[in-house]
């Protein structure tokens, strides 16, 4: 069984790089902001607490975070592992996942700021499948309309300037603390996230040691 945490900025490639990499392997890939998405657009409770602090791209409290995270995990469906992205955004949730589970690697995928600014601001999801586009890098055929089931792509409400500068801040301030926790336990291997997909992926699966990328 393998357990990955997969780190990195906004707009870095962590959900493509996780699902990539939790696909042909077997793994399961949680990611923490989808299961809240899934709880305001179902209009949970759940989905209620986190709204405003998901559309302003403020961290939901650590209390919340691990309810859901320890839930989702104790659903036990992940029989080969996990890659997990979005979590831990700061010492606390590490601290707490440590205590739990043992890591076999954490993915860390390294953009600059400016890179990130340039990547998000151009990003746009998919209202009916939820399927990503970016303006630059992955434009629809059909300007603002999904390629695969013709629904509209719409702006993530937290890939706005202002919620973007807010979650660069608290990615600097909280979550590059809980690298160096984890750098220290050697868990981490740093990746330059600049590339195309397809040769970021070889390179995670390099360095874990995973049979190679086949796309
Ligand atoms: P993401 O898609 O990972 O950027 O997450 C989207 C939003 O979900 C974040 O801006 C937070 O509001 C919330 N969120 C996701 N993961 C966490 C976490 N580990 N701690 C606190 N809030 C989170």
């Amino acid at each position: 069984m393998r357990k990955y945490v997969i780190m990195g900025v906004q707009g870095s490639g962590k959900g493509t790089q996780a699902t990539l990499l939790a696909g042909d392997l077997d793994l399961t890939h949680i990611s923490v902001g989808d299961i809240f998405r899934w709880h305001v657009k179902q209009h949970t409770k759940l989905g209620a607490q986190v709204r405003r602090l998901v559309a302003a791209g403020e961290l939901v409290g650590d209390d919340l975070v691990e309810e859901v995270v320890g839930e989702r995990l104790r659903q036990h469906d992940w029989n080969y592992g996990f890659v997990i992205d979005g979590f831990p955004r700061n010492r606390r949730q590490a601290e707490f996942f440590l205590e739990s589970y043992d890591i076999d690697g954490v993915i860390h995928l390294d953009l600059p700021d400016d890179e990130v600014r340039r990547r998000v601001l151009a990003r746009r999801l998919c209202s009916r499948c939820g399927m990503d586009y970016n303006l630059i890098a992955h434009r629809p055929e059909v300007e603002g309309r999904c390629d695969v089931c013709g629904g509209e792509l719409v702006t993530r409400a937290d890939d706005t300037p202002e919620a973007l500068a807010r979650r660069l801040r608290d990615y600097h301030d909280k979550t590059d603390p809980v690298l160096e926790l984890f750098r220290g336990k050697e868990y981490v291997t740093t990746i330059d996230a600049r590339g195309d997909k397809a040769s970021i992926q070889r390179t995670v699966r390099d360095r874990l040691g995973l049979p190679p990328y086949t796309p």
